[in-house]
């Protein structure tokens, strides 16, 4: 049996974040993958935005990783070559009973640390954004949009560059403690066992079932995962806004908000569906819903002018109706297993915070921090 020192299951822009973080660290790393490309699961299929962590409760994982990780985000992206623009957005309300609800929210922004959100009045908003109609806005200045597939791919380099190796068809199917390591059983075409000192379960929407396939770890530690879709319709033709354009968040996401990428076009997404099993299809029948929320704000919006587009799905950790959850990091204080963490539900902004989530895993390995000169290459 092949020994490894460290072992990351999954190549969304978490799992190569993590990739990339231990291999930096000096460690002899492989990443399993079981399809045959990187980041084909969430984190291709979201609004490739990078939040400012406006919403997220103080002191939560999701706060801090947001926040912090929108500062490496921008940077990395800029000495990378990583396309992004720092396009800002506006939160709008729709009726006066909203406003109130902005207050709120700059409110809690800035008890995050964010004192830079600014209240307008809706004249102010729609000088900026005339297609626009609201009652008034909250701008974060901050907020923007990324390239993800170009982020994977200067993660996935920067791993590779320092030795990690990306294994695709490789599919982790159970693990097994031992004295000396964690012995993985791989399937796929060509099947191997490993026995790693560390292992990093990335596995997104499929980390708690990975979970429970790991003989030795306490069942009791791993949370049950619930799915919550999204799905997108998308634009003809050039974006009528210029910026990133929210409702007053709703239910399990932040409402359908218009989400305009680097090539001008825009879509509008997501919206909230519960699920049983995974599942990609946009239903054109759903295309109703959002005609009634985007004219809400964008009134102009023509019958027949929404095409069904793209759907993600969301690693839930609680069911429909309970108050979300925070990221789920477990390392070997919170289960007792030396060289193991899982990360279970990490929903949005996990593509804003994937890389403190790369360093909190790799704390909890209890591995160096790394100079910020040295982490950016
Ligand atoms: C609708 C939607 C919109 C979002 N919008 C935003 C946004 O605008 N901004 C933001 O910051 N975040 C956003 N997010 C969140 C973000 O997309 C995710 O947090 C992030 O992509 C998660 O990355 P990941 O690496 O954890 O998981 P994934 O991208 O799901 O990667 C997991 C990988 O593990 C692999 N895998 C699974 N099981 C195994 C196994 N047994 N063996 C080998 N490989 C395995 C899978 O094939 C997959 O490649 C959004 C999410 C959704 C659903």
């Amino acid at each position: 049996m092949e020994r490894v020192e460290a072992v990351v299951v999954g190549t969304g822009v978490v799992g190569l974040a993590v990739a990339r973080r231990l291999a930096l660290a000096g460690l002899e790393t492989i990443v399993l993958e079981k399809e045959a490309a990187i980041g084909t699961e969430t984190s291709s299929r979201n609004s490739e935005v990078i939040h400012a962590g406006i919403y997220y409760a103080e002191g939560s994982l999701k706060a801090r990783c947001c926040i912090a990780g929108k500062w490496w985000l921008y940077r990395y992206c800029e000495r990378k070559g990583v396309p992004y623009r720092r396009c800002g957005k506006l939160i709008v309300a729709t009726s006066e009973a909203q406003n109130a609800e902005l207050e709120r929210i700059k409110a809690n922004a800035a008890a995050l640390g964010m004192p830079d959100l600014e209240l307008w009045p809706a004249a102010r908003a729609i000088a900026l954004e005339p297609a626009l109609r609201c009652t008034a806005a909250l701008w974060s200045p901050t907020t923007g949009i990324v390239d993800s597939h170009a982020l994977m791919l200067a993660y996935q380099g920067d791993a590779e560059d320092r030795g990690a190796m990306i294994a695709f068809r490789a599919p982790l199917e159970r693990a097994r403690l031992r004295e000396d390591g964690i012995e993985l059983e791989v399937g796929g075409p060509e099947p191997m066992r490993l026995l790693a000192r560390y292992l990093v379960n990335s596995a997104g929407l499929h980390a708690p079932a990975l979970a429970r396939r790991i003989e030795g770890l306490d069942p009791a530690r791993v949370p049950q995962g619930w799915l919550c879709k999204g799905n997108y319709y998308t634009l003809s033709g050039r974006s009528p806004f210029s910026r990133l354009i929210y409702p007053v968040p709703e239910q399990a996401g932040l409402g359908v908000h218009v989400t305009i990428d680097l090539a001008g076009q825009c879509r509008f997404g997501p919206d909230v569906e519960w699920i049983e099993t995974i599942d990609y299809d946009v239903d054109p029948k759903r295309a109703e819903l959002f005609y009634a929320e985007v004219r809400k704000y964008w009134p102009d919006l023509a019958d027949g002018a929404l095409q069904p587009g793209y759907a993600g799905i969301r690693p839930k950790l609680v069911p429909k109706g309970a108050p979300a959850a925070d990221f789920l990091v477990q390392g070997p204080d919170e289960h007792g297993v030396p060289g193991l963490v899982n990360l279970f539900g990490i929903e949005s902004p996990g593509l804003t915070a994937s890389w403190p989530l790369a360093e909190l895993v790799a704390a909890k390995l209890g591995l160096p921090e790394l100079p910020a000169e040295e982490a950016l290459l």
